[in-house]
């Protein structure tokens, strides 16, 4: 199998760098191994203060609208959170408040969605807080098993029932001028958040769960489907366990399902993440990168990767796989040729391209761009 690049890891970096290159005409292919950091998205795109027209195009060609009012967000915990570019499920307040009033509603049986924080959170800002249970008979065959009873599994009925959800809400609401409900809402069909803002005489602000996340999965999919529907090979289960190397430059990659077959581009790009999702691994002794073998930034001394304080910002969260001025990745202290590193990966061993999702598209939309680059010269 020979493509123009090969991309491992098909989380946010993957898919921006994948799809960048489908829209040029470059044939690439996508490994992933597993879940990744979307499946836990909170749905604000850290350290994306400026949003190019290019990103916002990008997301919203493929189904995703992002929206930026300088503001703050409300979180899980009933806090506010300054908050940059954002999925539209996500409300951005002006001030640190959201409301005077709020009815908080959650679902009988649903124990992700903590309403009791949330309460205890707004009531410390001056929110008068009422916290209602909905028992929809639609949602009974979830709770006959606790573990059925998460979000993606509800969101799945809510996308078909969401208008008696309105019904009910229309029904409790009382004098209050802020409705919160879970992330549960829009998995397959996101105008259903607009419907339910519309349908209810009050704002509607829709709030974290417990993982998976909601936007999360959705954002994951649509990117997804969009780079499939640009003609883009998605491996989606295989993982990239080793590569041939000749002067410098990779040659092919070889994964776990493929066996013999192995996957020859000209172009390879990481993308398989932090220690989350296994793209850095650690032991006793050291940090490192595993399918390549690629050099790590890292302190020397085991003590110093961590901070004992727990709560404290933690130094082996900086760490990443060392890279040149082009993003190409460095192995035993020289650039591979053909080898890029984006997204997480990189830690923060590249502060000038951000952290979180900013850091995962601006260095994934820079290499794509190289690649694109080169082929013309
Ligand atoms: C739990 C969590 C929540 C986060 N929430 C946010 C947020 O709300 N907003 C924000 O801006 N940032 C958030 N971040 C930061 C996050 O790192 C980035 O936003 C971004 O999504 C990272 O994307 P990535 O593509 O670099 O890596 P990942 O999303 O980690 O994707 C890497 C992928 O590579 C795959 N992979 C790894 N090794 C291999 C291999 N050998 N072969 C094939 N596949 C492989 C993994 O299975 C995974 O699917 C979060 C991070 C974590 C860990």
């Amino acid at each position: 199998m020979k493509f123009n690049t090969v991309i491992i890891g098909g989380g946010l970096a993957g898919l921006t760098a994948g799809i960048s290159l489908q829209m040029a005409g470059k044939s690439t292919a996508i490994i992933s191994e597993g879940q990744n950091a979307l499946h836990f998205f909170s749905g604000s795109l850290e350290s994306m203060e400026e949003a190019p027209q290019r990103v916002v195009d990008l997301f919203a060609q493929a189904g995703i609208a992002l929206h930026y009012n300088p503001g703050y967000r409300l979180m899980p915990m009933g806090t506010l959170k300054k908050s940059t570019l954002s999925l539209e499920d996500i409300s951005l307040f002006p001030e640190t408040k959201i409301g005077n009033k709020a009815l908080i509603v959650s679902f009988s049986g649903y124990h992700d969605f903590f309403c009791g924080f949330l309460q205890e959170g707004l009531e410390k800002q001056g929110v008068q807080c009422r916290v209602q249970l909905l028992s929809l008979p639609e949602l009974e065959h979830l709770e006959k098993s606790p573990s059925e009873m998460r979000s993606v599994q509800i969101a799945r009925t809510m996308d078909l029932i969401w208008e008696n959800v309105v019904r009910e809400i229309r029904i409790l609401l009382r004098d209050e001028d802020t409705v919160i409900l879970p992330q549960v809402f829009g998995l397959k069909d996101t105008s259903v958040l607009s419907r339910i803002r519309q349908g209810i005489p009050a704002q509607v602000v829709f709030t974290g769960t417990l993982p998976p996340s909601v936007p999360g999965i959705r954002t994951q999919m649509l990117l997804k489907r969009r780079y499939e529907l640009l003609g883009g090979t998605y491996l989606m289960g295989d993982q990239a366990t080793g590569a041939h190397i000749h002067d410098g430059a990779i040659h092919s990659i070889v994964t776990h399902n493929l066996g013999n077959h192995f996957m020859e581009a000209e172009n390879f790009i990481l993308a398989s993440g932090s220690f989350f999702s296994k793209g850095l691994r650690s032991n006793p002794f050291e940090i490192s990168e595993p399918v390549f073998g690629l050099d790590v930034e890292q302190a020397e001394d085991r003590s110093d990767w961590y901070n004992p304080e727990f709560m404290r910002e933690q130094p082996y969260m900086k760490y990443g796989v060392t890279t040149d001025a082009s993003l190409h990745a460095i192995k035993g202290g020289e650039p591979i040729k053909n080898l890029y590193a984006i997204g997480s990966i990189l830690g923060e061993t590249r502060p000038e391209l951000g952290t979180g999702g900013g850091l995962a598209i601006r260095s994934a939309l820079e290499v794509a761009d190289q690649i694109l680059k080169q082929t013309e010269e």
